[in-house]
C-alpha cells in the first residue's frame, strides 16, 4: 500500500498522524496535535475540521480564498501553556505560496492561542510575530 505523508510532517504517515482527527475517530488533547491537524486541514481544504476546532466566537464564516494558497510546510517552534488561565500556546512558522501575489513564497510566523470550549481544546486566536 502506498504511504501518504502527513501534510504537517513529511516523515509521518497521514494515516497515523492527522487522519484520525480529520475522520472524527478521535480529538486532539494537546495543543501541538491540534495545531498540526489544523495545518493539515488547511492543506487538504477540510473546512469542516477547521470549524470544528475553532472557537465559536472567532470562527470565520468564509473560507473562500483557500484555493489561492499552496502550503509548503509547517515548523513548530515552541509549545507552552499558562495553566492558571487555561490557555495553551503554539508558536509556529507556516510557509506558503499565494497565487494572488504571483505565487510568491511567504510565511506566517504566529503564536496561536488555544482554550477549552465545551470540554474540547479549540483555536481561539493568534498573534503575528
Ligand atoms: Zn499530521
Amino acid at each position: 500500500m502506498k504511504k501518504t505523508p502527513c501534510p504537517c510532517n513529511p516523515t509521518a504517515e497521514y494515516h497515523n498522524c492527522c487522519e484520525p482527527y480529520h475522520l472524527g475517530k478521535t480529538y486532539p488533547t494537546r495543543q501541538e496535535t491540534l495545531m498540526r491537524s489544523r495545518y493539515s486541514a488547511y492543506v487538504l481544504h477540510n473546512i469542516d475540521y477547521l470549524k470544528l476546532t475553532w472557537h465559536s466566537t472567532t470562527c470565520p464564516n468564509d473560507f473562500d480564498d483557500m484555493d489561492a494558497t499552496k502550503w509548503l510546510g509547517l515548523k513548530i517552534n515552541k509549545i507552552h501553556e499558562n495553566s492558571d488561565n487555561q490557555e495553551y500556546f503554539v508558536e509556529f512558522i507556516a510557509r506558503y505560496k499565494d497565487s494572488n501575489q504571483n505565487g510568491k513564497a511567504d510565511k506566517i510566523h504566529e503564536l496561536s492561542r488555544f482554550i477549552y470550549e465545551n470540554e474540547r481544546l479549540v483555536y481561539i486566536d493568534g498573534e503575528f510575530l
